[in-house]
């Protein structure tokens, strides 16, 4: 069984010539037949126009499919406490699975206060958070927001919310090692250590740091499946995690395991 619990559904990389959401929600599902994937989490966008659709239209039009959950996003600039408000029913009806805070995207640390409603939610509901860590997509994005150390603050300010540290702070893979040895509710994903496709140089190089944070914080039950598509591609991330150094044992958890229980799938 293979979760992919990072994946995107607006309209750029792979899908930029898909200006059609339902278009693009096919485009998802022929990607994870072909890569055996079985269930991915779609994260809704920290702004909403033609390209990044709402949480809302996204739970509408996912509504036929079993393979799909949500982690809804959350700005202090686009969102309002009505927003969150429907996100708290969402949670409750099962179809909002995690939170997403943008940092970096947005330009506020993750242990801004006007955020501890989010995270007092997803405690309520013993949901996760996910953050945008490491090198932002955009160059508008600011770097110190996005930094692996500043989910320490969260971490140890917030010990029951748990925490999911997106593309292991890359290029920080260094502070994000020391984050997830330290913090027992800081999990991290993989995705989006590169545009595309790995080339061979970059996947070695990538390959080299992941087995030294695994080396550092130890057994990876932190360690999450994600691709980060349509930003990488499926087949290559699988090709990719295949040569990564984790023991047979903890390899069904990093695959799926880990995130069945953290996301609450059934
Ligand atoms: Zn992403």
């Amino acid at each position: 069984m293979i979760i992919d619990c990072h994946v995107h559904i607006n309209q750029y990389e792979l899908l930029q010539n898909v200006p059609n959401l339902e278009d693009r929600l096919n485009a998802l599902q022929t990607e994870m037949t072909n890569n055996n994937v079985d269930y991915a989490i779609i994260l809704s966008s920290y702004k909403v126009n033609s390209e990044r659709p709402s949480t809302k239209q996204i739970i509408d039009a996912i509504q036929k499919y079993d393979n799909l959950g949500i982690a809804a996003g959350f700005t202090i600039d686009n969102h309002t406490d009505d927003d969150l408000r429907k996100y708290r029913q969402w949670i409750k009806d099962g179809k909002i699975k995690a939170m997403k805070i943008y940092s970096g995207y947005e330009h506020y640390y993750p242990y801004d206060e006007r955020y501890q409603k989010v995270y007092d939610t997803c405690i309520e509901f013993g949901i996760p958070v996910m953050f945008h860590t490491g090198d932002t997509y955009s160059e508008k994005g600011k770097l110190r927001f996005a930094r692996p150390l500043n989910l320490d603050e969260v971490a140890v300010d917030n010990p029951e919310l748990k925490i999911v540290m997106c593309h292991l702070g890359n290029p920080w893979i260094q502070d994000a090692q020391e984050v997830l040895y330290k913090n027992k509710n800081v999990y991290a994903d993989v995705s989006g250590l590169v545009i595309g496709s790995f080339d061979h140089y970059f996947e070695k190089m990538i390959k080299e740091k992941v087995a030294e944070l695994i080396n550092y914080a130890g057994e990876p039950r932190y360690l999450l499946y994600g691709t980060d598509w349509p930003i990488s591609t499926m087949d290559s991330y699988l090709n990719f995690v295949a040569k990564l150094k984790i023991k047979s044992e903890f390899r069904d958890g990093f695959m799926y395991k880990h995130a069945k229980k953290l996301f609450k799938i059934s």
